[in-house]
């Protein structure tokens, strides 16, 4: 299940950090037709102002081609009334220029991975409407919620017959700002051409990330055994008049500094 990261702030007043356990799927529909208005949209508007002041969030948007993920599972949402409290809720795109049986594929894709991945019984998602009375998913209640659900349970059934090698993509967490900085520099540095837009975009496999962070480490040289041939001479000194040893491409502290400046007399 590939799903991008483009979580709400944590500062932002619409994602109330409230922990809950999921209990409960609750699937609404975006109900804004117009072109473009696909998951990226939804994913921009969950996050600005509008959003905010309105007092809305939800924790998936669903297109046809992405998944994008604006509150952790286990952050209430707000988006159903009193049916936020231990819910997901996914917002499935209708924009007209999108492809309507594609966006509800993914959306019962993303279900059955989200209730295999708590625990949730089929029984347990819901409509808006039945949460709030509002015509919500309108399409969907149109077409009979039931058969999209009947749907989902064979995908959950599919999967649990077959052995899946799930990827696992890198997140990058909006509270480890940090963390963040030092992996988009060893990507930056050490990764291939595409690593640091695949980074941004979540799409950076965490298999190709490890290789990455490894190519760092041995770039830094600290598992060297011999010297470079331009250092060869000195550093064949320095051992034998015991001012310094060790492996030649690691790091000097400094607190090794200061014995080697006193080993060559400089401190007297
Ligand atoms: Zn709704």
């Amino acid at each position: 299940m590939h799903i991008i990261q483009d979580l709400i702030p944590a500062s932002a007043r619409n994602r109330p950090g409230i922990k809950q356990t999921p209990r409960k799927i609750v699937v609404h529909e975006t109900a804004n037709t117009s072109r473009g208005a696909n998951a990226a949209m939804h994913g921009r508007y969950v996050r600005g102002q509008d959003a905010r002041n309105r007092s809305v969030s939800w924790h998936y948007s669903v297109d046809e081609a992405e998944i994008r993920q604006h509150l952790p599972d286990t952050e209430r949402g707000w988006h159903a009334g009193s049916g936020n409290v231990d819910s997901i809720g996914i917002e499935l795109c209708v924009n007209i220029d999108g492809n309507w049986a594609q966006t509800k594929r993914k959306g019962q894709q993303l279900i059955a991975f989200l209730i295999k991945n708590w625990g949730i019984s089929l029984i347990e998602v819901t409509t808006h409407q039945q949460e709030t009375g509002k015509n919500c998913p309108a399409n969907l209640l149109r077409e009979g919620f039931a058969a999209f659900k009947a749907g989902i349970g064979v995908l959950e059934q599919v999967k649990s017959e077959t052995i899946e090698d799930e990827e696992v993509y890198v997140m990058l967490d909006a509270d480890f700002a940090s963390n963040n900085k030092a992996i988009e520099d060893v990507v930056r540095r050490y990764g291939v051409s595409d690593m640091e837009g695949k980074l941004k975009e979540g799409k950076l496999k965490q298999s190709d990330l490890f290789g990455t962070l490894a190519k760092a480490a041995m770039a830094n040289g600290s598992s060297r055994r011999n010297p470079s041939d331009a250092h060869a001479g000195s550093v064949k000194k320095a051992e034998d008049k015991g001012v310094m040893s060790g492996r030649p491409g690691e790091y000097l502290t400094r607190e090794q500094l200061a014995s080697v400046l006193d080993r060559t007399g400089n401190l007297d």
